[in-house]
């Protein structure tokens, strides 16, 4: 399968708005590489869509992608949900007035009530301009797409608020988890990956958010062929920098890879 990652960033876009940090200035004058939109994810074949966060507009202009069939979303925060705005309103004619294109959205049940509760123009944009066809899912469900099958992943099983997604085709298994993975309970079932893409971790302690540390402890268990790790943070980039290149030696038994946006991925 052909996969791409749209967006590597965390909840800030890099470059931050109004930041003239080290980061944000390359990032701004350079941009390629050094630019990281909201993480989002897409599948080639099928138009599937991962998540969408406020700057989903640019992740798919300039990685060219004229076609969205199919939008899974992982959790209800802004830099996964709040672009559903423009992605939805992108299919709306102002003129007939009425839905010229529909996206098939996947949201687990427990995350379209936080949706609806935090962004509450979903509402409109589903049940008035009719854009986007809603499939409510839940912990296990697997839905097909031909040869290719996405399974949700609850962190907690059933009616969790943050779902990982499991993308299968011939043989392949691959687990997208971005984002808020310490409250993900149930990753130890999640055996054999051909590739697992993780949000990274912090590098410095933190109540709410994973550790470096721990995440390599959860990889040296599960022991995925491959990872790549996603939702890199502009400040852990600027304060932690130098771990970034120092991870690859200091785990140098495991296989992984930090992502970049655009990073084209075959399986
Ligand atoms: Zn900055
Ligand atoms: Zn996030």
């Amino acid at each position: 399968m052909d996969l791409q990652i749209l967006g590597s960033g965390g909840s800030m876009t890099i470059p931050r708005p109004l930041c003239d940090c080290a980061v944000c200035s390359k990032a701004r004058k350079k941009g390629g590489k050094y630019k990281r939109n909201n993480a989002s994810f897409f599948i080639k074949d099928k138009n599937i869509l991962i998540d969408c966060g406020e700057d989903i507009a640019d992740s798919l202009n300039r990685n060219n992608i004229s076609k969205v069939d199919n939008l899974f979303i992982t959790h209800w925060h802004p830099d996964h949900t709040f672009g559903l705005r423009v992605l939805l309103e992108s299919g709306y004619n102002f003129r007939t007035p009425g839905a010229d294109k529909i996206i098939e959205v996947y949201i687990p049940k427990k995350v379209f009530e936080d949706l609806k509760a935090k962004f509450p123009v979903i509402d409109h944009l589903l049940n008035f301009q009719k854009t986007g066809n809603l499939h409510l899912i839940e912990d296990g469900d697997e839905l097909e797409f031909d040869d290719l099958a996405i399974e949700a992943v609850g962190y907690n099983g059933a009616g969790s608020d943050h779902y990982a997604y499991l993308i299968k085709e011939n043989n392949k298994r691959v687990l997208y988890a971005p984002c808020d993975t310490i409250d993900f309970n149930t990753y130890e079932k999640i055996l054999n990956l051909d590739l697992l893409i993780h949000e990274c971790g912090m590098f410095f302690d933190h109540k709410t958010e994973i550790k470096f540390p721990n995440l390599i402890n959860r990889l040296r268990a599960n022991r995925p062929a491959k990872t790549i790790f996603t939702h890199i943070e502009e400040v852990e980039l600027r304060l932690y920098g130098e771990s970034f290149k120092k991870a690859k030696k200091d785990y140098s038994d495991l296989k992984f890879d930090f992502a970049f946006d655009g990073m084209k991925i075959k399986i």
